[in-house]
C-alpha cells in the first residue's frame, strides 16, 4: 500500500471525533457538519453544532498491486479518482457527480454505468470502519462480528452510523474511453438490448465497459457504450462551451480522456443546468469553467428554496404551480417499457437518465433481487401540478407504478410511503435489529423519520 496519509493522523480525527460526539448531549440530535451534499431533501438549517467530519475527507493510501484504496469516508470522488487514476486504476463505480462522497455513496447507494457489471459502490468496499450510533467504532466487512451491519449499511442514510474509513476494489482502466450512442425508437427495442448487452458484456464483438442511456422521447432512446481504448484519434471536450448529453443526439461515435469520460454528467449536472442559463451560448461563455460544477448548481437550488424565488416569480406570472419530480428508481429490465409509457403518459419529463445494474449479492435495506438485470431511471425537473392536486401528486404517483412493477425507489430525495409500506419495502425487521444493536440509545435519526418525514 502506498501510504499517501500517516495513519497516525486518521487514529487522531478519529479520536477528535469522539470527543465531539461525546460532547454533545444526550437528547439533543447528532448531525454531520459537511461542507457538501447531494441529497434532494432540503431543510431548515439547524441550529445544534454538527459532528466536525472534517478530518477525514483524504484518500489514506492506494494500494496498485491488491487493487485497493484506504479512503476516509468523507473524500468525495473527485479526490479519490486524482488519487487513484495515476496508478491506472478507478474505484469500480464512480457515481456522476464530482463531489459525491464514498461514504455517502455507500450509506445513501451510488450508480454509474459501470454498475451492469460491478453493481453499486457499496459492492466493491472489502471493509467499513464505522462510529455507530452508539459511539462505538467497529469494523465490519462480509464475514466477523459485525458482518450484520456491513450487509444492513447500504440505504441506512447514516441512521446507523458513520462510515470513517473504507477499503475498497479498484478497477484497471485505460487512458480512454470510445463511446458509441445507438439510436432506439421504441423502449422495447432498447429494454432488448439493455438485455443483451447484460448478459453477454459486448455489443457488435465489441467489450462493452460502460453503459447507459438518455430518453428524449417516446422514440427516441439512445444508449452510450463506453469501451476502453490505448489510443483516441480526437479527444472531445464537455466542460467548456460544448454541451455532453446534446452531443448524444448529435454523434454516433466520440473519444474522451478516461477522466473527461468519468465527469461528463457533472459539467451541466446531467442537463439540470438549463434553468440556470448556462445551456444558453452568450451565459455560457461567461459563465465560468469552474463554476460548470453541479456543486455549483445545486447550492443555487438550495437558495431558490430556502427564498421560494421561482415559485414567487411563478405566482406572479400568474402559472401554475409546479411540482419538484426529482428521483432515481429502479425497475427489473422487462418491466422498462411498461414504465417509460407511464412516465411518458403521467409526467411528461425528458430526458431521462437509464443506467443498467445487476446487484451481486442481498443487501436488506434496499432488496433488489440478487443477479437480476434492474434498471435505474433518473428524473430531475417539476412539472406543473393539475389544478386543486395534492402537492406530491406525481411523486405519488411514480411511488405506486414502481411497486407494482417490482421496483424500488432511491431514498435521496423525497419519499411519501406510509410507515407500514416503508418498511416492507425497506425490510423494517432487519432495520429493527441493527437499530437495536448499534443505536440502542436512538441518538441517530430513524430511517423513515429522515427520508420520509424530513427530518
Ligand atoms: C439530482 C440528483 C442526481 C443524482 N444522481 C446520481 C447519480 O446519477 N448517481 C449517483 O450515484 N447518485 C446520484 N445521486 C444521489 C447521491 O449519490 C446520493 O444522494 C448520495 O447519498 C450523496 O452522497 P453525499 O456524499 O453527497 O452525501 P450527503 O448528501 O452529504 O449525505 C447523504 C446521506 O448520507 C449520510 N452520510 C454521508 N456521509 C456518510 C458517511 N460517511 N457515513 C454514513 N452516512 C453518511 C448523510 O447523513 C445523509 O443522510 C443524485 C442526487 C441528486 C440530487
Amino acid at each position: 500500500m502506498t501510504q499517501l496519509v500517516a495513519e497516525s493522523a486518521h487514529r487522531q480525527a478519529v479520536a477528535a471525533l469522539r470527543e465531539s460526539y461525546d460532547a454533545i448531549p444526550p437528547g439533543a440530535p447528532v448531525r454531520l457538519a459537511k461542507r457538501t451534499s447531494n441529497l434532494f431533501r432540503f431543510r431548515e438549517p439547524s441550529t445544534a453544532p454538527g459532528l466536525d467530519v472534517s478530518g477525514f475527507d483524504q484518500v489514506l493510501g492506494v494500494d496498485p498491486e491488491g487493487r485497493t484504496a484506504d479512503v476516509q469516508g468523507m473524500t468525495t470522488y473527485e479526490d479519490l479518482v486524482d488519487a487513484t487514476l495515476p496508478y491506472g486504476l478507478m474505484p469500480k463505480v464512480v457515481p456522476q457527480l464530482k463531489t459525491i462522497t464514498l461514504g455517502g455513496a455507500v450509506t445513501g447507494l451510488g450508480i454509474e454505468s459501470s454498475s451492469f457489471r460491478a453493481g453499486l459502490p457499496h459492492e466493491s468496499v472489502v471493509e467499513l470502519e464505522i462510529m455507530t450510533g452508539d459511539g462505538g467504532i467497529v469494523t465490519a466487512s462480509r464475514d466477523g462480528e459485525h458482518k450484520d451491519l456491513f450487509y444492513g449499511f447500504p440505504n441506512s442514510y447514516g441512521t446507523l452510523g458513520y462510515a470513517l474509513r473504507l477499503r475498497i476494489e479498484l478497477a484497471p482502466v485505460r487512458p480512454y474511453v470510445r463511446l458509441r450512442h445507438l439510436r432506439f425508437d421504441s423502449a422495447e427495442s432498447c429494454a432488448q438490448a439493455i438485455k443483451e448487452i447484460g448478459e453477454s458484456g459486448s455489443h457488435d464483438g465489441t467489450q462493452v465497459d460502460f453503459l447507459d442511456g438518455t430518453v428524449f422521447g417516446r422514440t427516441e432512446l439512445y444508449l452510450t457504450i463506453g469501451t476502453f481504448a490505448d489510443t483516441a484519434p480526437y479527444l472531445s471536450d464537455y466542460t467548456g462551451e460544448q454541451i455532453y448529453y446534446r452531443s448524444v443526439q448529435q454523434r454516433s461515435v466520440d473519444f474522451l480522456t478516461i477522466r473527461d469520460y468519468l465527469w461528463r454528467w457533472d459539467t451541466d449536472w446531467f442537463w439540470c443546468s438549463r434553468p440556470f442559463g448556462v445551456q444558453h451560448p452568450l451565459v455560457r461563455r461567461l459563465w465560468p469553467d469552474a463554476a460548470k460544477r453541479s456543486d455549483v448548481y445545486r447550492r443555487l437550488v438550495a437558495l431558490d428554496k430556502r427564498w421560494q424565488a421561482s415559485a414567487r416569480i411563478d405566482r406572479w406570472r400568474g402559472k401554475p404551480t409546479r411540482e419538484d419530480v426529482i428521483q432515481d428508481v429502479e425497475v427489473p429490465v422487462d418491466r422498462l417499457p411498461e414504465f417509460l409509457d407511464f412516465f411518458n403518459d403521467e409526467i411528461g419529463m425528458s430526458p431521462v437518465w437509464l443506467c443498467p445494474l445487476v446487484a451481486q449479492d442481498g443487501w436488506p435495506l434496499y432488496p433488489l433481487e440478487q443477479g437480476r438485470l434492474y434498471v435505474n431511471a433518473g428524473f430531475w425537473g417539476t412539472v406543473p401540478l393539475p389544478p386543486g392536486q395534492i402537492p406530491e401528486h406525481h411523486n405519488r404517483l411514480i411511488e405506486r407504478k414502481i411497486t407494482a412493477l417490482d421496483g424500488h425507489k432511491s431514498l435521496y430525495s423525497t419519499a411519501f410511503y406510509s410507515r407500514d409500506e416503508f418498511w416492507r419495502l425497506y425490510d423494517g425487521n432487519t432495520y429493527q435489529r441493527l437499530k437495536e444493536r448499534y443505536d440502542r440509545g436512538g441518538r441517530l435519526l430513524d430511517l423513515y423519520e429522515k427520508c420520509v418525514r424530513g427530518r
